[in-house]
């Protein structure tokens, strides 16, 4: 998506351990326009498939499904990062490994709002090595409900989470899939 990689490379930071940085319109102060044309191109890729929710994690990507979740007319569940191992029964988990923080936690989702009917989108703002995203689809999966695909604002095509998932035959639409990040600034897409 254009106006997704223009936005990238004018405002796109590249710190260590090839991290980008996207908080002046993506992670931290979020642009809704830019939302609303990123939700309408998901429209276009997904919007014959009855999608009845959304599913993502939280906490960044909240902001993005919500307007995924305005323009498919359905509710938007976010995955909790637990912080406590004390579970009740009510509740899908999965294991995610943060890349970020480089540390495990746990995700849940309330067996209330996922079921064996439902059609699922999920949506997050970056695909890495994909363990956020595989962590979502085994909810899915759990929960016994359809996964439909993926949408991901921006995949980091040089890390091995899109090959990965896409092997298991999820299907994944990225709107700005890079291939590589430069430590002097430079963002290269595919
Ligand atoms: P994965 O589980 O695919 O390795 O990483 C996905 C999660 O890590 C995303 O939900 C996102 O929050 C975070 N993440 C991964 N790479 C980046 C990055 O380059 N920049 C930012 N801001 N977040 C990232």
């Amino acid at each position: 998506m254009k106006l997704l990689e223009e936005r990238i490379l004018k405002e796109g930071k590249v710190k260590e351990g090839g991290i980008l940085k996207v908080d002046s319109f993506l992670n931290h102060q979020m642009d809704i326009g830019l939302f609303e044309e990123m939700a309408e191109e998901l429209y276009r890729l997904y919007g014959s498939e009855n999608v009845t929710k959304i599913l993502t994690l939280e906490a960044s990507g909240i902001g993005i499904a919500c307007i995924v979740g305005q323009r498919f007319k359905c509710p938007v569940i976010f995955a909790k990062k637990s912080k406590t191992k004390n579970i009740d029964g009510a509740v899908y988990t999965a294991e995610v490994e943060s890349f970020t923080h480089g540390k495990t936690y746990e995700i849940i989702v309330s067996k209330d709002f996922l079921h064996p009917t439902d059609r699922v989108l999920i949506i997050d703002d970056f695909l890495a090595n994909g363990s956020a995203l595989s962590g979502l689809v085994k909810i899915v999966e759990d929960a016994g409900a359809t996964l439909v695909g993926a949408g991901i604002a921006i995949e980091k095509a040089f890390q091995p989470g899109g090959d990965m998932l896409r092997k298991k035959g999820v299907r994944i639409e990225s709107l700005a899939r890079i291939k590589s990040l430069r430590e002097d600034g430079g963002i290269e897409f595919c």
